[in-house]
């Protein structure tokens, strides 16, 4: 029934999904595993083609389970967020992104940016700014190096709370990127005032570069936008060095993706960061 995943993670037969049984479990292992320290973050480098240089790293939770192997997001972050077990999720990746900032700083990485996944459901709460502060206080890492992701469609629901807590915490230093951008949100003129630093263009469009030529209305649009508010822009989802060649030529010029390093271990990305330095 299980099968090794293209993300190397192990992958269940769609009608494990649907069984109950299999949810039950799944939920109880979680939250088993959440208190035994099953939970784990890969890395994924960012990099800025223009300088050559490792901007930032997105860090991406795994659940290392003692049984089925290396389990990825998508099969437990949505069951998280439908038993409420996002929250103690949460708290520990930002607690231990914020953890591993600081040890890496204390490495002479001094210049690194961590990017953490925020699911709309933690963000909506009342005291997402404080629940995000508290580690930064406790391992005592610079505010602006920790980037914040939330997707865009948070401001369908409730804009002002949003805004409020976005401007929050640009008050206290961070930096905010907008993930998955222009998947869901109809209207991009809520940018002007949604303060945030990043908009990461989705790998979907990234994608569709491969069949449309180099040309893409949407990807232009995207950095036309961006540039407008300035705003920084990034790539996600980049595999293929004709993808690099293309957005390059729109403008776009930090990229995240398979072709530069899959999400790895802490100290595996800081080797690979090292290397680039030296390159
Ligand atoms: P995302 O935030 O859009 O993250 C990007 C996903 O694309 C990651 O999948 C990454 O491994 C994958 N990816 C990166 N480069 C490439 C590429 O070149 N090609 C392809 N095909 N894929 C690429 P992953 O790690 O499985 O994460 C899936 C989603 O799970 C994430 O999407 C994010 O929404 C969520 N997630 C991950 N970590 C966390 C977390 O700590 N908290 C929350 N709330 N959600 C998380
Ligand atoms: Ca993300
Ligand atoms: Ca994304
Ligand atoms: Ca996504």
């Amino acid at each position: 029934v299980k099968a090794q995943g293209k993300n190397g993670f192990m992958r269940y037969a769609p009608e494990m999904h649907r069984s109950h049984c299999e949810r039950v479990d799944l939920s109880n292992e979680l939250r088993i595993a959440i208190e035994s320290n099953q939970l784990t973050l890969h890395y994924q480098p960012q990099i800025d083609l223009v300088h050559g240089r490792v901007t930032g790293v997105e860090a991406l939770v795994r659940w290392q389970h003692p049984e089925r192997g290396l389990l990825g997001p998508n099969i437990f972050i949505p069951l998280a967020e439908e038993e409420g077990l996002i929250f103690p999720i949460s708290d520990w990746v930002l607690n231990e992104a914020c953890r591993q900032q600081a040890s890496w700083r204390r490495s002479g990485l001094t210049d690194l940016k961590v990017a953490v996944n925020i699911s709309p459901l933690e963000f909506n709460r009342a005291d997402v700014v404080e629940r995000i502060l508290l580690p930064i206080r406790t391992h005592q890492v610079p505010p602006e190096s920790i980037e914040i992701e939330i997707t865009e469609n948070l401001l369908m629901d409730d804009a002002e709370s949003v805004i409020a807590k976005v401007q929050e915490l640009r008050k206290h230093g961070l930096r905010i990127s907008i993930d998955d951008f222009g998947t869901r949100y109809s209207s991009l003129n809520y940018l002007r005032r949604f303060p945030v630093n990043t908009v990461k263009i989705d790998q979907s469009f990234v994608r569709d570069l491969d069949s449309t030529g180099r040309q893409s209305p949407v990807i232009s649009a995207i950095v036309g936008i961006a540039r407008g508010f300035g705003l920084s822009v990034l790539a996600e989802g980049v595999e293929t060095a004709f993808q690099i060649e293309a957005l390059l030529q729109h403008g776009c010029d930090v990229m995240q993706g398979f072709h530069f390093s899959r999400p790895v271990p802490a100290d595996e990305v800081q080797r690979y960061i090292e290397a680039q330095a030296l390159a």
